[in-house]
């Protein structure tokens, strides 16, 4: 395309934004099954599924013991799954369908295992390191509708699921309830973080095993609660405002972020002791019940030494009371309200934590001047994807209005989805 044809905006029709639809139930259960029966012959002994989620509001909170507000999203991932009496593991995904990945349980170490598969087979390795010795070997195909690395937790979705199927199969019994669902949670995070090797602070596995419909789930990270202590739903009926939550994932060109990630963990930890407190969480809660909260957060940077510190702990601290904020908003039915803490998170993410791109800053930015109540980044940032609050019927003329802009700006062409606060990982046959 070229850059420098500036009268085509109006007149000329520009490339049509895709609208990723969710896998519904059936197919979901019927691609996962064909998938399994075609690698390795018969038919599995069940079909799970988990979602991916948006995260609303309260981000790069849940390593600083904070608040964040999921949903899970309608689209998830399908697992279809079976067994083994050996510790062998295989595992196939419609992203390569004749591409199987093998590993043994056996002996295995973190880090152990590379590509995707670090994935599910983490989570088999991960139950058994805590104790679960009834746990072997599987085989698993899976089905995704979740776009890969677009901030929407595809990998949640798999490890998810994959907890939930293993749990099933082998008869561990946490998956029935919201509170043992911690344990196949924990299963979740260790794959993550220490086979596949990507670091991960919770939420979005949280997000994909507990979620309820119609709810976001108000999740408090600080670590001394308990799994009933530590959630609450809270209704988020769009269809009651008369509301669609758009996301739109930017696809970005994927940046080396994971360096990035850990520099704004290791900050804000530094901050923490500098602040003699366990956590940024004690430190916002501190300000938040000042005579003077203004003062307080004045104070409380005035002690740290160096500007971008300050900057990340502003970010940190403010984010936290938007979470509540928001939630009471909503509660409220004042959209308005609740679309500005959208722009200001997303501000305050852009200025002060450093997390955005071009492609996120864009997107935020066409689609508040196209009438969306608010806008901002979701995800950890450095690309991914954006959620926008606007009226109903409004989803897709606003997200063809980012998807103009960004063939404007010579950018990859974004997709975007319907979001809704759909239900958390189950068996689906
Ligand atoms: P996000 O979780 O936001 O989508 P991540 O980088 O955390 O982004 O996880 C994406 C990675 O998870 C992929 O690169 C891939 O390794 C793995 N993954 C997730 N879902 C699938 C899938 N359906 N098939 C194969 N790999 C997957
Ligand atoms: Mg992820």
């Amino acid at each position: 395309m070229s850059s420098h044809s500036h009268h085509h905006q109006e007149r000329t029709p520009m490339t049509a934004v895709e609208f990723i639809e969710p896998i519904a139930h059936e197919a979901g259960v019927a691609q996962a099954t064909e998938l399994f029966a075609k690698t390795y012959g018969g038919q599995p002994e069940g079909v799970w599924a988990a979602p991916g989620r948006v995260n609303l509001i309260g981000e790069h909170t849940d390593y600083n013991a904070g608040l964040c507000l999921p949903i899970a999203l309608p689209h998830r991932t399908f697992i279809a799954l079976s067994p083994r009496e050996d510790t062998k593991v295989r595992v196939v995904s419609d992203v390569a369908p004749d591409k199987v990945a093998e590993a043994d349980l056996d002996g295995l170490e973190a880090r152990g295992v590379d590509g995707w598969s670090a994935y599910p087979t983490g989570v088999a390795w991960a139950l058994r390191e805590a104790g679960f010795d009834k746990v072997k070997g599987f085989d698993a195909a899976f089905v995704s509708c979740v776009p890969l690395g677009s901030g929407l937790s595809s990998s949640a979705a798999m490890t998810c699921s994959t907890a939930l199927a293993l749990d099933d199969v082998y008869g561990l019994g946490y998956g029935d309830s919201d509170a043992g669902r911690v344990t196949l949670i924990n299963a979740a995070i260790k794959s993550e973080n220490e086979m596949a090797g990507a670091s991960t602070g919770g939420l979005d596995q949280n997000a994909s095993m507990r979620c309820t419909a119609g709810h976001a789930l108000l999740l408090d990270c600080r670590p001394e609660l308990t799994p009933l202590e530590n959630v609450s739903q809270q209704e988020f009926d769009l269809d009651k405002y008369g509301l669609e939550l758009l996301v739109v994932d930017t696809q970005a060109p994927h940046q080396l972020n994971d360096g990035q990630y850990a520099q704004r963990r290791a900050t804000c930890e530094e901050a923490a002791k500098i602040l003699g407190v366990a956590n940024l969480r004690v430190a916002a809660d501190g300000i938040a019940k000042a005579d003077d909260p203004f003062q307080a957060l004045k104070e409380t940077l005035d002690a740290l030494p160096d500007e971008t510190m300050k900057k990340r702990v502003r970010h940190v601290v403010t984010e936290i009371e938007r979470v509540r904020s928001f939630v009471r908003a909503f509660a409220q039915g004042d959209i308005q309200a609740a679309g500005r803490l959208f722009n200001a998170s997303h501000d305050s993410l852009a200025a002060d934590y450093e997390v955005t791109v071009p492609e996120l800053d864009i997107a935020v930015d066409v689609a508040r001047k196209n009438g969306a109540y608010g806008a901002r980044m979701t995800g950890g940032g450095f690309g991914g994807s954006i959620i926008a609050l606007v009226d109903k019927g409004r989803s897709h003329e606003v997200a063809q209005k980012i998807a103009d802009e960004f063939e404007h700006q010579g950018f990859h062409a974004p997709r975007a989805l319907a979001a809704y606060a759909a239900p958390s990982a189950s068996r689906e046959a």
